[in-house]
């Protein structure tokens, strides 16, 4: 391919990214991030620092993820995974997880 990514730094350290997606394996679940660039290190420790953990099924939500929102019974968010299985029916939120804040968190058009 003609196209090549020239701003592959890290975001975070500054050292070369050689390619795109930065691919790592955290408890269990593949990571393939695109943006930001981060080497494999970097990427790895967001992970351990800011994680977050699905209401439904207890495992890790890794950062740079798409979740969804649920309300506790406190009123505080919950947030599980984008999956058939851990998205229940009662979540009328989504947003994106990144280094542990909620992005972009929209309605979903209630059906
Ligand atoms: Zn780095
Ligand atoms: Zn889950």
């Amino acid at each position: 391919m003609s196209h090549r990514i020239s701003d592959s730094s890290c975001a975070e350290c500054g050292s070369e990214v050689k390619s795109l997606p930065t691919t790592i394996e955290f408890r269990g679940q593949e990571i393939h991030l695109f943006h930001p660039a981060l080497c494999v290190h970097c990427l790895e420790n967001i992970c351990e620092r800011y994680s977050t953990l699905c209401a439904n099924c207890g495992e890790a939500i890794p950062p740079y993820s798409q979740v969804g929102v649920l309300k506790g019974n406190g009123g505080e968010n919950q947030f599980v995974h984008m999956t058939t299985s851990c998205l229940t029916v009662g979540s009328a939120f989504h947003g994106y997880w990144g280094k542990g804040k909620l992005h972009n968190f929209m309605e979903i058009e209630a059906c």
